[in-house]
């Protein structure tokens, strides 16, 4: 046998779906490596936080909450963990040494943090998928100068990493993502106005996130994904499809010029996708469900109704504008998401003022530092916030 394998992991979110999903990863595979954890972050939930951060014998904890901080240290008292807590304590997390740092932060939030990361060569597991919507041609960049490795960890991305032929880059055609249609892909566009943030939180396949999970049911999680292969693979617009696929079986596919189509294929737990990514160029063993394709019977593909789900429209407009028009896109839809959750506006309403304000900032303008990411989300946010409040 060979000896087993030592690897430090940092985990920014590790409070999340992505984080605890990652923990649990790490614990399966504790047999083959021995895991050290220098740093973890989360934010509200102080208690655990500090029960991971003892559990993995973590080096450094961190609330993103500044206010949080001595609840932190009373909850980390007696132990030799180093705390920390606010946004600068965030980035000092992401900058120590790891092998790998899994971005499990939801929103624009995780966006400087892993950027720090990566201008410290660390191998970066993405799962914020934000921060390649809201800044893929800076992160790309910043990837390339850093010289770690990226690794997609979003189902379809990774499932897309996991049959794409590098050494055949031209030969590939197309990316078809697969979307599951959410819990109101049968509804009318009558029933939709009327949908409660409840109801669209509730993900038939998967269990994720609240604001992923709402996003779901939107399709504005497709959306962003659109955009986020766009970076991560190097496609061109016209080269990415959307199928619905309900079974949420088929994690997404590539096409190639000989016709051939490649699909990875799982059960839809996160963890076989997380442990690609943390054992990569190696396989994970994981005790997720195995497929049973007799039980399964048949998968089933529809074609996406963009009246229904006009994100899927807006992602492929914001690839075409380029520049800021990501940023745009996803600080217009957190806010328009806020608003739907609090009650505020319809669901219907989400796309309508995420078109407008994409609109409104269509100058042409690109992110020459994370500032102006930054920036432009804080601009479409409010631009989304005074439109609500005229139209409320
Ligand atoms: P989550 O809400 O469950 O967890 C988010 C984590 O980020 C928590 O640890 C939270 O404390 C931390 N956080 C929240 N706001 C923060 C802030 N302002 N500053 C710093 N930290 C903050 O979210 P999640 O579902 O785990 O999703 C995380 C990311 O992974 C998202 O970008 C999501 O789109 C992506 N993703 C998630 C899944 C999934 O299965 N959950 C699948 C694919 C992609
Ligand atoms: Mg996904």
């Amino acid at each position: 046998a060979t000896a087993p394998q030592r690897r430090r992991i940092t985990i920014l979110g590790s409070t999340g779906s992505i984080g605890c999903n990652t923990l649990d990863v790490m614990a399966h595979l504790g047999g083959s490596t021995t895991f050290e954890v220098p740093a973890i972050t989360g934010m509200g939930n102080i208690e655990l936080l500090a029960e991971q951060a003892r559990a993995t014998g973590a080096g450094f904890a961190v609330t993103a909450d500044e206010r949080r901080y001595n609840d932190l240290k009373s909850a980390l008292s007696g132990s030799s963990i180093e705390i920390g807590a606010g946004p600068s304590a965030l980035i000092e997390a992401a900058e120590r040494d790891t092998d790998l740092l899994m971005a499990g932060i939801v929103g624009i939030a995780g966006l400087a943090p892993t950027l720090a990361a990566v201008a410290k060569g660390a191998d970066i597991a993405l799962a914020n998928k934000e921060c390649l919507v809201s800044a893929g041609d800076l992160f790309g960049a910043a990837m390339a100068r850093g010289g770690g490795k990226l690794l997609p960890v979003d189902s379809e991305h990774n499932a897309i990493f996991q049959v794409l032929d590098q050494h055949q880059r031209h030969a590939v055609e197309r990316i078809i993502l697969t979307a599951s249609g959410g819990p109101f892909r049968n509804h009318t566009r009558e029933q939709m106005a009327r949908v409660t943030p409840e109801s669209a939180a509730d993900h038939p396949n998967w269990s994720m996130g609240l604001k992923i999970s709402i996003d779901s049911a939107s399709m504005f999680n497709k959306a962003l994904e659109m955009i986020e292969a766009r970076h991560l693979f190097n496609m061109r617009p016209e080269q990415i499809e959307v199928i619905v696929h309900p079974q949420s079986v088929v994690h997404s596919m590539v096409g190639y010029s000989d016709g051939s189509v490649l699909a990875q294929l799982g059960a839809p737990d996160m963890r076989t996708a997380i442990g690609y990514a943390i054992s990569h160029p190696r396989r994970a063993s994981l005790p997720v469900e195995r497929l049973d394709l007799a039980k399964l019977a048949r998968l089933d593909f529809i074609a996406p109704d963009e009246t229904r789900f006009p994100a899927l429209a807006l992602a492929r407009i914001a690839m075409q504008r380029g520049g800021l028009q990501g940023a745009a896109l996803n600080g217009a839809k957190e806010a328009a998401l806020d608003a739907f959750i609090s009650g505020h506006i319809g669901f219907l309403d989400m796309a309508d003022v995420v078109a407008r304000v994409m609109d409104q900032l269509d100058d042409g303008r690109g992110a020459n530092s994370i500032e102006d990411v930054y920036a432009a989300d804080s601009e479409a946010r409010q631009i989304a916030a005074s439109m609500m409040r005229k139209s409320a």
